[in-house]
């Protein structure tokens, strides 16, 4: 692994023509310090973990330096935001930095808050402490989680006041994709009837990401299939995990079909599926029961913007019905049998799962403790250690008889596989996560940070790094919300 003037730029979308972005480096900001650090996100693009140490590290992602080889620039982009088209929005404050070629195929380096770019509109192209410290511990902590993402690489903080409902501080998070291309990047020349760029930009995606759907007859058909099918297993993911992305406006939504921008995002502790994470969200366009349909909506969106690169607007509905719920359908049942500790899916696997969730709901179960006790429970316990076995899931629910009932037909469906106990609940341990980032493990880093101090930003980092494992140095991270944190609301200020 080596240093930061090893990066070698390569940098694929800053040889789009120039509509496409307006180059300009970021505003530099005063006694900037490292908040947060990601050694696996260093070492994914061959970054040694001393240098997060160097005072240069903090400089250079910070925006006050650029590297040799970075050609910044934000990129422009148009969306439909809750549901109505909003025009033209872009990278407010955003500079892509540049590509870095790495054995796993592309990686852009993006700062998040660097400044103002001509898309920042009425807003001040800052980000403060507490969102960036929100989104790059839940990057790191889905990466883990095996979902799609967005990765990041650091947070880097500054005294630099930014006026929000309270006067906070300003940080920038660098963020890691393949690409930062959105729905909204496609929607964007396709509500301006500029069909040449929106051709060079489904021609860029394809050759840099999807190359084999050049052999395809139809490449753009083929590549509205392929991002309805990322798109769908996506969202199975974040059903199956509880997780809410809160913002799921188009310009939001990955072309690559990863998690990106997470704002007021939420995951769900006990579980009822209307839940809206984001304060902002008047109507519960984006609650969580609501995810799947709004990615298929989105969709639609993108079907649209392609039309005159597909065909029939017929056509394109097929394409997109067919592989979204195809994709989605298959791809939740597996995910969420899994968590069941069943080895295949069964006929009846589909109704067995819709009473699970209505116990869930019933019972206020808290989704990660659910199914995390779950996993540790005998299939066959003998009658006299029953009570002791199922103990530490029976405590979790309010109506013991409806749970114990419950149970019986779970262990039913259990013995038609005959699985081994242990081997099961390993592989149930290996889908259910012990350790999430709940809101208030973020809040208790954040104001700890707010106050100069960095420890349990690194603590929490290293504990989501492995979410599956017992870690019994962090077991307190594995709890419910503390009193304290029972009115803590997450809204759109970021
Ligand atoms: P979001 O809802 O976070 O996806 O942001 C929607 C749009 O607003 C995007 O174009 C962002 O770049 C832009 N934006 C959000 N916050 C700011 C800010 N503080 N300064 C400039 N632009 C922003
Ligand atoms: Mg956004
Ligand atoms: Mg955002």
């Amino acid at each position: 692994l080596g240093a930061l003037e090893t990066l070698c730029f390569d940098n694929r979308f800053a040889q789009l023509p120039a509509a496409f972005y307006t180059r300009l480096a970021p505003r530099p900001l005063p006694a900037v310090s490292l908040v947060g650090f990601s050694a696996n996100a260093a070492a994914s693009i061959g970054l040694a973990a001393e240098e997060g140490l160097r005072a240069e590290f903090a400089e250079v992602f910070a925006g006050n330096r650029l590297l040799t080889g970075s050609e910044p620039l934000a990129a422009v982009y148009s969306g439909h935001q809750f549901g109505s088209w909003s025009g033209q929005l872009g990278d407010g404050r955003a500079h892509l930095l540049g590509g870095v070629r790495t054995a796993d195929g592309m990686v852009e380096l993006q700062l998040k808050g660097a400044g103002p770019t001509p898309y920042s509109r009425f807003s001040d192209g800052r980000a403060v402490l507490r969102s960036s410290i929100r989104e790059f511990l839940c990057s790191e902590a889905m990466h883990a989680l095996g979902i799609p993402t967005t990765r990041a690489l650091c947070v880097i903080g500054s005294p630099e006041p930014v006026i929000r409902e309270t006067v906070e501080t300003a940080a920038v998070v660098t963020r890691m994709a393949p690409s930062f291309v959105r729905f909204g990047s496609f929607e964007h020349w396709s509500a301006l009837d500029r069909e040449a760029e929106l051709r060079t930009l489904a021609d860029y995606i394809i050759d840099e990401f999807r190359p084999q759907l050049r052999e395809t007859p139809e490449p753009y058909a083929a590549l509205l299939a392929d991002v309805a099918a990322r798109t769908a297993e996506l969202i199975a993911h974040w059903q199956a995990v509880g997780f809410m992305h809160g913002v799921m406006n188009t310009d939001n939504m990955s072309i690559l079909g990863l998690t990106l921008d997470y704002g007021p995002f939420g995951f769900m502790e006990a579980y009822n599926a209307s839940h809206i994470c984001n304060h902002s969200d008047h109507s519960g366009r984006y609650a969580f029961r609501m995810q799947p349909r709004i990615g298929h909506w989105n969709l639609y969106a993108l079907g649209d913007a392609l039309q005159s690169l597909i065909g029939h607007p017929d056509k394109i509905r097929e394409i997109v019905d067919r592989s979204y719920v195809e994709h989605y359908d298959r791809k939740f049942l597996a995910l969420a049998t899994a968590k069941l500790g069943f080895a295949g899916v069964e006929a009846g696997d589909a109704d067995f799962l819709g009473e699970t969730y209505g116990l869930m709901q019933r019972q206020h179960l808290d989704h990660t403790q659910f199914f995390r006790a779950l996993s540790a429970l005998p299939g066959n316990p003998s009658r006299e250690s029953r009570a002791h076995c199922d103990a530490p899931l029976r405590d979790q629910f309010i109506d013991r008889d409806e749970g114990d009932a419950w149970l019986l037909s779970w262990r039913a469906r259990l013995a038609r596989e005959g699985r081994d106990d242990a081997r099961r609940q390993a592989a149930m341990r290996a889908c259910n996560p012990k350790y999430i980032l709940r809101n208030w493990i973020a809040e208790a880093a954040i104001r700890k940070a707010q106050a100069g101090d960095f420890s349990e930003v690194a603590r929490v980092l290293a504990c989501l790094q492995r979410p599956f494992d017992e870690q019994a140095e962090f077991d307190d991270l594995a709890a419910l919300p503390p009193d304290w944190a029972a009115g803590l609301s997450i809204s759109c200020s970021s």
